[in-house]
């Protein structure tokens, strides 16, 4: 059945079985489409595995990557204009050029491992609700090898106020989910707006 290939939203490896949990790290696996949600998530907080931690704050992270080689590539600038005024004194506005891209490298890294931190957070410690998938669509702002990642958006009420987000998947399991499908979400009760579908959709 083609539509119980899934990859693991922790470490994605690519799963063909029709179990619950991933045969390589064991974590509990997206809901197939067309499928009920399954277990409810253990209580808080959760174990979530290092590697996922380390591929969401670093690795997977393309803030981290576009800010951490602006950072670099500023600082560099910043000081061979800053040796370079010893001879030539207006060089300084150089350095102070390749100062600003440096701090705007160091924000967006910041902001990145920031957001990252806080989706992880709502897998570890927060509130299951049921939600909805709205909508399944290519994702145009991303591209890789002439393809696109799919947008999956959901819905949640809580308590009569309507609370979404989205996540991005290259899964192409994923183009077979309908919107009505019911999914279980995972939020910061302090902030509802940072949520995400469990188990996680990679
Ligand atoms: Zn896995």
């Amino acid at each position: 059945m083609p539509d119980m290939v899934r990859r693991c939203g922790w470490c994605e490896a690519v799963n063909t079985t029709e179990g619950p949990s991933c045969v390589k790290c064991g974590g509990p696996l997206p809901i197939p489409p067309g499928h009920d949600p399954g277990e409810p998530p253990p209580d808080p907080p959760r174990p979530l595995p290092g590697r996922y931690w380390r591929h969401k704050l670093f690795f997977g992270n393309f803030a981290v990557w576009f800010g951490g080689i602006w950072a670099a590539i500023g600082g560099l600038l910043a000081v061979v204009f800053l040796v370079l005024t010893v001879v030539l004194p207006p060089l300084f506005f150089g350095a102070c050029f390749g100062s600003l891209f440096f701090i705007v490298g160091v924000v967006v890294a910041g902001v990145g491992i920031r957001n990252a931190l806080r989706r992880m957070s709502a897998l570890r410690r927060g509130v299951a609700a049921p939600g909805e998938i709205v909508r399944v669509s290519e994702n145009s702002m991303d591209t890789a090898n002439g393809q696109h990642p799919w947008l999956i958006e959901y819905t949640f009420d809580l308590g009569g106020s309507l609370h979404g987000g989205s996540i991005s998947s290259w899964d192409p399991v994923n183009a077979h989910r309908e919107p009505g499908q019911k999914v279980t979400i995972v939020y910061l009760p302090d902030d509802p707006d940072v949520s995400e579908i469990w188990p996680p959709v990679k």
